[in-house]
């Protein structure tokens, strides 16, 4: 999968998506990831993105024709028109079915906003769908950019060790994971519980599902429902 951002800011993307997991797959070849300067594409002499609001208001809007320059460079770079989409609170609250949904196409690209956002006509010209990380406003697209590729991107093949990883863990399949435990079994003398110490992995198994219901159902009644309604 290859996965391009375009933003005014691509040294904070490249900072925390080379890193850790992400930039470990980048570098095995496992997910492509390419950071591009909005601003490279501005015709502007002194190299502006951005302009005050028609109509008047506070703060600055960022103009069409940098954004829609770098769009098309992109375009032409990988062939085909990616899946685009842009960073806003106005958009579909991101979840795990959406960033499964995304983590199956071949090419995504992500707009990243600054300001008081973009003007209007390029995000209608280019964009596929708005995705928001949660009812708060940020600063910029990039923080909820580089939440967006790290949920996609976990999911690609290759990119954690095993499927397993993220098809068992919280939200994935419809519960919260089971409580987690490590050495040494006695820790300020909370001992870890007796079943997962006995390598009966069937016993093992079924108090871990346990503990995930339980769990749902004390923290998110909402998806303790769904997943009631699924099972019966
Ligand atoms: N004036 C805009 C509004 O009220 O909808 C908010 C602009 S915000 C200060 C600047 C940029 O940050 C947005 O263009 C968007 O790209 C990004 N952003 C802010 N909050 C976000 C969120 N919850 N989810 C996704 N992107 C967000």
């Amino acid at each position: 999968m290859r996965i391009d951002i375009a933003t005014l800011f691509p040294e904070m993307c490249e900072a925390v998506l080379g890193e850790s997991i992400i930039g470990r797959a980048r570098r095995a070849g496992a997910i492509e990831l390419h950071c591009h300067q909005i601003r490279e594409y501005t015709q502007d002499k002194h190299r502006r993105v951005d302009d005050t609001p028609y109509g008047g208001g506070m703060g600055m809007v960022m103009q069409c024709e940098p954004i829609y320059n770098c769009y098309n460079a992109i375009c032409g770079q990988i062939g085909v028109r990616p899946h685009t989409i842009y960073m806003s609170p106005k958009g579909r609250i991101l979840d795990q079915q959406k960033s499964v949904e995304l983590s199956k196409r071949e090419n995504i690209l992500i707009i990243c906003g600054h300001y008081e956002g973009v003007d209007q006509r390029v995000l209608d010209k280019i964009v596929d769908e708005e995705i928001s990380i949660g009812d708060y406003v940020l600063t910029g697209g990039e923080l909820p950019a580089m939440v967006l590729v790290d949920s996609v991107a976990r999911m690609c093949r290759g990119v954690l060790s095993d499927d397993e990883c993220f098809m068992d863990e919280s939200i994935y399949s419809g519960l919260l994971e089971y409580p987690h435990y490590t050495r040494p079994e006695v820790w300020e003398g909370e001992r870890v519980p007796e079943v997962l110490l006995s390598g009966h992995h069937k016993n093992i198994q079924t108090w871990r599902t346990e503990q995930s219901i339980a769990l749902t159902r004390e923290k998110r009644p909402d998806l303790y429902e769904k997943y009631m309604e699924k099972e019966n």
